[in-house]
């Protein structure tokens, strides 16, 4: 594989192009619009300067990962001569699925589509096309360029040749690639969801306070960052729309999202890009401050 085509320069996209950039591969990084490619490459030569002043790449390394991406906003002519293509647009079904019939129809033949969803069907996606063996999912997590692990997703017809190419590519990325099946939530979002839930739950039978719930978790669990604060950063439509696809696609009601949740998401509360989740969040400080909603 030499020619790779990147679908959505946001969060994800702007991170999938610059590790396989990095990597030696020719990047098409493709959006339908102008200014999301704007900074998305911006993102990518600012997360490079920075892995530069930590010594972590050369000065001509930066030079090489940003002469390899072209920024493109027609779809058919990014595409058309992909060896893969890498979907990383919005998550919305709709999109997902009128995308993947567009990218069936103007990629290569040989060229296998992967997608980023954290949670729409890859076995849906695949059915969009004329090539479901040749579909996959290819999970990465955010930040991509730190974060090592790929969660590769098996459609029910994804073929064994697809799966090894995805998973020995992966590899060459410096990633470390785990290969699941297509099942709602997958393996990541299905385990940590109901985690996030749990504690709004727990939050909203008033257990404990924001600050004490993710103090737990961080001090007992040695996790990194607690699960409300994690959610803030996941965004709480983003969670909350995981959860239903846990809800509707498992059919247990134990996957039901907390009230509290579905509240904050329709009154416009979507966490750290609103400004405001179970924390307070304002431009340049890093000081956490629980919301005056959850303070007594
Ligand atoms: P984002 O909103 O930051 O970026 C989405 C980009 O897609 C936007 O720039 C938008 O202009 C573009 N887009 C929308 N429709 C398009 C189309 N038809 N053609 C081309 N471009 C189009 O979203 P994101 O957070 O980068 O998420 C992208 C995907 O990655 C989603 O499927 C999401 O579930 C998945 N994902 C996100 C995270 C995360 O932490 N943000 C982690 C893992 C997976």
């Amino acid at each position: 594989m030499k020619n790779i085509s990147v679908i959505g320069a946001g969060t994800m996209g702007n991170g999938i192009a610059h590790v396989f950039a990095q990597n030696g591969f020719q990047v098409q990084l493709i959006d339908i619009s102008e200014k999301a490619l704007e900074r998305g490459l911006a993102t990518i030569e600012k997360n490079l300067d920075r892995q530069l002043a930590k010594e972590k790449i050369t000065e001509e390394t930066k030079k090489h990962t940003l002469t390899n991406i072209e920024t493109v906003t027609d779809l058919s002519k990014g595409v058309a001569e992909a060896d893969l293509v890498v979907e990383a647009a919005t998550e919305n079904e709709k999109i997902k699925l009128d995308l993947f019939k567009q990218i069936d129809q103007a990629a290569p033949n040989h060229a296998i589509l992967a997608s980023n969803t954290s949670s729409i069907s890859i076995t849906k996606i695949a059915a969009a096309t004329h090539r479901a063996e040749k579909v996959i999912g290819m999970h990465f997590m955010n930040p991509v360029p730190i974060m090592q692990l790929i969660e590769v997703i098996r459609g029910y017809s994804t073929d064994d040749e697809t799966t090894k190419a995805i998973m020995s590519l992966s590899k060459n990325l410096g990633k470390i690639p785990v290969e699941v099946n297509d099942y709602p939530g997958f393996v990541a979002n299905r385990i940590l969801m109901p985690m996030i839930n749990e504690a709004i739950i727990t939050l909203h039978e008033g257990v404990a306070g924001v600050q004490e719930i993710d103090t737990v978790m961080k001090l007992g669990m040695a996790h990194p960052m607690g699960p409300l604060q994690l959610a803030d950063f996941i965004g709480l439509d983003v969670c909350l729309s995981i959860m239903n696809v846990l809800y509707e696609g498992l059919g247990n009601p134990k996957y039901a999202p907390c009230p509290l949740l579905v509240n904050m998401v329709t009154a416009g509360v979507h966490g750290a890009k609103t400004g405001e989740g179970f924390y307070q969040y304002t431009k340049g400080s890093k000081e956490l401050i629980v919301s005056n909603r959850f303070t007594k």
